[in-house]
């Protein structure tokens, strides 16, 4: 065992944290970096110009704390989601990873359950045992579907405190039908579940895909939560955030710290809602990318997953960890979620995903797998 390991060890960690290992996604220093799902197309020039006038705006007064109640982030909100909700039902914080440890806070802890279907987003076991709460491994059918009866049946066999669906899901890219959360709802009535709908990616969904958000009305224990770390381009500025019913949103006001989202933060997320339409217009050249590489990687004789998110998932490769290296090696790095014969990739930029695909088929003929096999 290492030192440093044994020295921890040798602190008074909570017995349920030992042995755990940190969130760990590679950031290297790689030119193309297509393996956190990131928004490759970077911040138009307008919402830049927008952001630096806005935080200008805002250092003015950091001597004082910022607006706790980001009343005016949330109305912008509200009014981008639409779907009828009002200020009251949203609420924001540093990312949605932050938003969801909240909801784990209030509604998740010591002597409940969290439960996830994986393979799904890797956080949702580290948020669990952050907060003390157990992590439930749920069951995907074969091809990482989730259907109705199956999600509503372990909902009601485990009865877990909050049940996380991810749509579209991370890593597999698929979105899910709302029966499946109208199920998992209906499922919970007895064990007062907690239903996490995380919609991460749902601006890159296909045309006619629904957003959980029709469901609100009439559902006090649905939660749907967004990011602007995807389609808004704005993964370092961490903005995440939630609609709900009100009183959930008063759960929440119960954990977080106060003045949680900086004037900074605000001021900035503010901006580029002002100035979506240009990101909004990125938006569709990704999902180009996207549709693309699903249409190469078909061809190249692997099975690409449906993708209604920024990203595909892929399997039918004979060694997968020999190709990521490949990858890498050509300045491209893509994700290994662990599942073998498998890979994820973002989708880049049109001459990114060139390099990409171009590498990709390279690598594969060279072990006479694919379409040159
Ligand atoms: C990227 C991602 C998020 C976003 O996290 P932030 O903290 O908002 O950056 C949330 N959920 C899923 C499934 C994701 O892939």
């Amino acid at each position: 065992m290492d030192e440093r390991l044994e020295r921890l060890n040798r602190l008074p960690l909570r017995e349920d944290l030992r042995g755990l290992h940190p969130y760990g996604a590679p950031q290297l220093d790689v030119p193309i970096q297509l393996n956190v799902n990131e928004n490759t197309h970077g911040v138009p020039q307008d919402v830049q110009d927008a952001i630096v006038e806005a935080v200008r705006g805002a250092a003015a007064g950091l001597n004082r704390y910022p607006d706790r109640e980001f009343t005016e982030l949330r109305a912008s909100l509200a009014d981008y989601l639409g779907h009828g909700l009002t200020v009251e039902q949203l609420w924001a914080a540093n990312g949605s990873n932050e938003v969801l440890q909240q909801v784990l806070q209030a509604f998740g802890g010591p002597g409940r359950s969290a439960l996830g279907f994986p393979p799904t987003y890797s956080m949702y076991p580290l948020l669990a045992s952050g907060t003390g709460t157990a992590y439930l491994k749920g069951i995907r059918a074969e091809d990482y579907g989730l259907s109705a009866e199956s999600a509503a049946q372990q909902v009601r066999e485990l009865a877990p405190s909050i049940v996380f669906l991810c749509s579209p899901n991370n890593p597999t890219g698929t979105a899910l039908g709302l029966d499946v959360v109208e199920a998992v709802y209906e499922a919970g009535e007895a064990s007062q579940t907690i239903v996490i709908v995380d919609e991460a990616y749902a601006e890159f969904a296909h045309l006619g895909t629904e957003s959980a958000l029709a469901l609100l009305p009439g559902r006090p224990r649905l939660i749907v939560t967004r990011t602007m770390s995807k389609a808004f381009a704005l993964a370092g500025a961490r903005l995440g955030y939630l609609a709900a019913a009100p009183e959930i949103v008063d759960a929440l006001r119960l954990v977080r710290l106060p003045y949680h989202l900086s004037a900074v933060t605000q001021a900035t997320a503010l901006a580029a809602l002002h100035h979506r339409a240009s990101l909004m217009a990125e938006v569709e050249e990704i999902k180009h990318q996207r549709d693309r590489i699903v249409k190469e990687l078909d061809r190249m004789g692997l099975r690409p997953a449906a993708s209604d998110s920024n990203f595909v998932f892929f399997t039918g490769l004979r060694d997968a960890q020999r190709i990521w290296r490949g990858l890498l090696e050509a300045g491209v790095i893509v994700r290994d979620v662990g599942i073998p014969g498998s890979l994820r990739v973002t989708a880049g930029t049109e001459s990114e995903t060139t390099a990409f695909l171009t590498r990709l088929e390279e690598l594969l003929s060279q072990e006479g797998q694919g379409s040159a096999a």
